[in-house]
């Protein structure tokens, strides 16, 4: 069946929005869970892969292990734990043939909005061609929102005074030139996330020198790159055994190092530094560039394979500048101390705009739906907002153990409604519930947007938890039906109740 056969007048039953890691995962859900129901996914680029695919810089690669990373149903084989976005796309593009989802990709085809009808109980969705500028709708029953997090347009670059005064070349890392030639350049990279900890090794070795340029430092701890355990469990137990326990494995871990750092931010201070220490030169100034001024995991920790950025430092292909930029001068950055770092090409790893469903106008009968006054109700949908999932993973570890979790809960909820008639679900928050901002991480690109974003609650059910085994205990075996979800079908209106 081709697209245009599946994206018809008849409305469907659901639509994926994005051919990213959660909309393919979706996909897989809907297929093995629900394989009667007629779905599409809309995918506003020319390929999938969404992430792993629009960024094309130097080294690009995950920070996360790819066995808590990679989806639960599929195995992750590569020994790579920590891989780059070639194996990962790889691994994307298998799942998609996997589940010969080929043909219900439409892509070239971003959704612009979404108009619910209450007396049809479908949302249509305006579609626009990216390759041709026309636009279409598709009416569906329920939305996947597997939009990712963030503006695909447009990476974020803050104001820097004497931009136009440099005369080298200026680069975004979500904008990468494929034909950039930094060979023999001195090289200066804005940030400390990341992106710039992932840039700095891999330019290292080519450019003649690259510095990486930080206001504040970010904590940095090596990993292998390989997972020893984990590669010998697969091949002792096979891929899917193997699979199943490194995964397990890596789950304890994670929420052991995020628990031992939220309990003990002094000790996990001692330690990373101890660490730093150890793979630095004796004089290296660890309190200006690896002492940041927050405890560990306050935000993200960014992880170095095989220490690779440790490695560029000794080397001394690579150094790093703590310090205030002034502005941009003609041969490179002027600091604030007076510093001058030379340069021929700036890259810009100054972070990303947080945006929800790509900047989609959610209307209800023809009404606008103001984002900042939903609040997520499980971190599965958003409250009146009826059958829309929100597919937001975790922040403190592998993004998708959270949308697994969603799939599988918005599969059973699609069942319950399928075995009692509904036509739509939504969540009604109490009246006069307290709220906080969606997110509970202090990154800058977090910060900036939270007062475009929706709010979550204070407690349960109304809350984004950030811990597996608590969205296993909610979205895996908790009930579908609660005080707080309102199940309509075509005639009646139905709050439920656990009880
Ligand atoms: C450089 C980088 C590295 C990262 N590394 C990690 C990591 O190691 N571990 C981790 O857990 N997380 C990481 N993240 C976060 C990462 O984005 C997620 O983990 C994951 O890739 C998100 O997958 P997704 O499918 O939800 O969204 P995305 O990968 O963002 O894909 C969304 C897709 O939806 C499409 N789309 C968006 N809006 C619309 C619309 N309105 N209509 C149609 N299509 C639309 C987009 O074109 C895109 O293809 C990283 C992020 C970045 C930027």
């Amino acid at each position: 069946m081709t697209t245009d056969a599946i994206l018809t007048d008849q409305p469907l039953d659901v639509v994926i929005l994005g051919a990213g890691i959660s909309g393919i995962g979706a996909a897989h859900y809907l297929t093995t869970e629900h394989p009667g129901k007629a779905f599409a996914i809309l995918e506003s680029r020319d390929s999938i892969g969404g992430t792993w695919d629009l960024f094309r810089y130097p080294g690009i690669r995950s920070d996360s292990d790819l066995n808590t990373f990679g989806y639960e149903f599929k195995p992750w084989r590569d020994p790579q734990a920590i891989a780059d976005a070639p194996r990962i796309l790889d691994y994307l593009h298998e799942a998609v043939a996997d589940d010969r989802l080929e043909s219900k990709i439409a892509f070239r085809r971003r959704a612009v909005a979404a108009d619910w009808s209450e007396a049809d109980q479908l949302w249509t969705l305006t579609v626009r061609h990216t390759d041709t500028g026309e636009t279409s709708t598709v009416r569906t029953r329920w939305v996947f929102a597997g939009t990712g997090y963030y503006n695909y347009d447009e990476g974020f670059t803050p104001e820097f005074a004497g931009r136009e005064s440099f005369t080298g070349q200026v680069v975004h890392p979500q904008h990468w030139p494929e034909d950039l030639d930094y060979a023999g350049k001195k090289v200066v990279v804005i940030g400390s996330g990341a992106t710039a900890v992932t840039l700095v090794p891999s330019m290292a070795g080519e450019a003649e020198h690259v510095t990486m340029l930080q206001r504040t430092p970010t904590y940095v701890i090596p990993l292998p790159r390989e997972d020893m355990i984990a590669n010998v469990l697969k091949k002792t137990l096979g891929a899917e055994r193997g699979y199943k326990l490194s995964r397990r494995k890596n789950i304890l871990q994670q929420k052991f190092v995020y628990q031992f750092c939220q309990r003990f931010p002094g000790a996990a201070r001692k330690v990373i530094r101890g660490t730093n220490a150890a793979l630095l030169p004796r004089d290296f100034d660890l309190d200006t560039h690896f002492n940041p001024p927050y405890n560990p995991w306050d935000q993200r920790l960014c992880v170095v394979p095989d220490g690779d950025l440790f490695k560029a430092l000794r080397a001394g292909s690579a150094s790093i500048e703590t310090g205030r930029i002034k502005r941009f001068v003609e041969n490179g950055i002027e600091l604030e101390s007076g510093e001058l770092i030379e340069a021929d090409i700036i890259v810009t790893a100054t972070g990303l705009n947080l945006q929800l469903f790509g900047g989609m106008e959610l209307r209800r009968d023809g009404e606008p739906i103001d984002l900042t006054e939903t609040v997520a109700y499980r971190g599965v949908m958003l409250s009146t907002v009826p059958n829309w999932v929100l597919a937001i993973g975790y922040t403190n570890s592998s993004w998708t153990l959270k949308i697994g979790l969603i799939c599988e809960y918005f599969c059973r909820m699609l069942t319950h409604m399928d075995e009692n008639s509904y036509t739509s679900v939504r969540a009604i928050p109490p009246t006069g519930m307290q709220t906080r901002p969606l997110l509970d991480f202090g990154a800058g690109y977090v910060k900036r947007a939270l007062d475009r974003l929706p709010v979550q609650g204070t407690t349960a059910p109304w809350t984004m938890t950030m811990a597996v085994s608590a969205d296993v205990k909610q979205l895996r075996k908790g009930e579908v039906v609660d005080d707080c979800l309102q199940y309509t079908s075509a005639e009646t209106t139905v709050t439920e109740s656990v009880a």
